[in-house]
């Protein structure tokens, strides 16, 4: 065993014993490797350097009540990670191939793992780079793809599930319009991280983002969906700016398992006035339940033109504490995963 203290792990970067490495070259992808070097040598002038020829995935593995190890949905995680490298015109894993190397790394890593029962998991961050040497903007034809791993407890260190503030982007976009919002790419995040720290200067847990071409409708915070339940619906935006979240579309399946609506459909700004719950959702904690969302002309700026106060108040709601438990339960093998969602290793 790690010599670690599972219940405060928070998130961040801890090394661990060794990352997966597969290398895409002349139209193959190498055997994948375990190596303890987690410095790269690479070209100066790789892609991935100058023009953010690069994306990634996040995924998560847990020990379960019943011992054994499980990893939610990586074949989401691949598929998605093909259609990000599809956008940069860039070679990425097959699906067996980026699962393999996933069971790899929590394998080689195993006692960085976090026992059952203190809500903590191993985090894995497939990454695909393009290395080729270049100086005119093209597409990498050589290509790395690795899979490292950190144990991770709770986002921010903050008990699970407590409920945070948000405040509204009007003045930024981390999406184009017909850009590449929809696809997990390292470039959207770049454009993000200037307002996301004035959000976070100001004390705000979430920076909520809307539609760039109208910014009158909802699109998502910064690295999470946007979810709301309202009555017996579970509403969340339909926006081809938004990324295509693996927990949000595991949600809406509990959700419905529920016997709940689910209403993928755009969402007005003002509509926030009418929800009963909101929440952020991903892969790093699931939902992060909102309990005030501000609107501002201005983010730099110190006037807040509307508060929303969600009903939901200081506590998680009712609804998605229920929705959250099923998704947790399924991931620490409680419940029963009727939908095949955990690959047992
Ligand atoms: C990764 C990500 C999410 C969450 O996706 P999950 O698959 O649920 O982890 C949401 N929004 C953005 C912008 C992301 O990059």
């Amino acid at each position: 065993m790690a010599n670690l203290d599972w219940d405060d792990l928070s998130f961040k970067y801890r090394q661990t014993n060794v990352m997966i490495v597969s290398r895409y070259k002349d139209g193959e992808w190498s055997a994948p490797v375990a190596t303890s070097d987690f410095d790269f040598h690479l070209s100066a002038y790789a892609g991935t350097f100058h023009y953010a020829n690069s994306a990634f995935e996040g995924l998560k593995a847990f020990r379960g009540v019943d011992n054994k190890v499980r990893l939610f949905r990586p074949d989401e995680n691949a598929k998605r990670l093909q259609r990000s490298g599809h956008r940069l015109g860039m070679a990425a894993p097959s699906e067996e191939l980026f699962t393999q190397m996933c069971c790899m790394c929590v394998k080689e890593n195993i006692e960085y793992l976090p026992p059952y029962g203190h809500n903590a998991s191993m985090y894995l961050r497939p990454l695909l780079i393009g290395t080729n040497p270049q100086l005119g903007i093209a597409s990498s034809n050589e290509v790395l793809f690795c899979v490292m791993c950190s144990p991770v407890g709770t986002y921010s260190g903050a008990k699970s599930l407590s409920p945070g503030t948000a405040v509204i982007a009007r003045d930024y976009d981390r999406a184009a319009p017909h850009g590449t919002g929809a696809y997990k790419l390292s470039a959207n995040y770049a454009t993000s991280l200037y307002p996301y720290n004035l959000a976070h200067g100001q004390g705000y847990r979430e920076l909520l983002f809307l539609d760039p071409a109208t910014h009158t409708k909802v699109d998502e915070f910064g690295s999470s969906n946007f979810l709301a339940i309202k009555g017996n619906s579970y509403v969340t935006p339909l926006s081809d700016s938004v990324l295509p979240s693996i927990t949000n579309k595991s949600l809406q399946t509990v959700a419905e398992d529920f016997g709940m609506k689910v209403e993928k459909r755009a969402v007005p700004v003002e509509e926030i006035a009418e929800f009963d719950e909101i929440n952020a959702c991903g892969t790093a904690v699931v939902i992060t339940p909102i309990c005030s969302v501000d609107d501002k002309a201005a983010l730099e700026s110190n006037v807040v033109t509307k508060t929303y106060k969600i009903p939901s108040g200081d506590e998680c709601g009712v609804v998605s504490r229920k929705l959250y438990n099923r998704i947790r339960g399924i991931q620490d093998g409680l419940e029963e995963d009727i939908h095949n969602w955990c690959l047992v290793l």
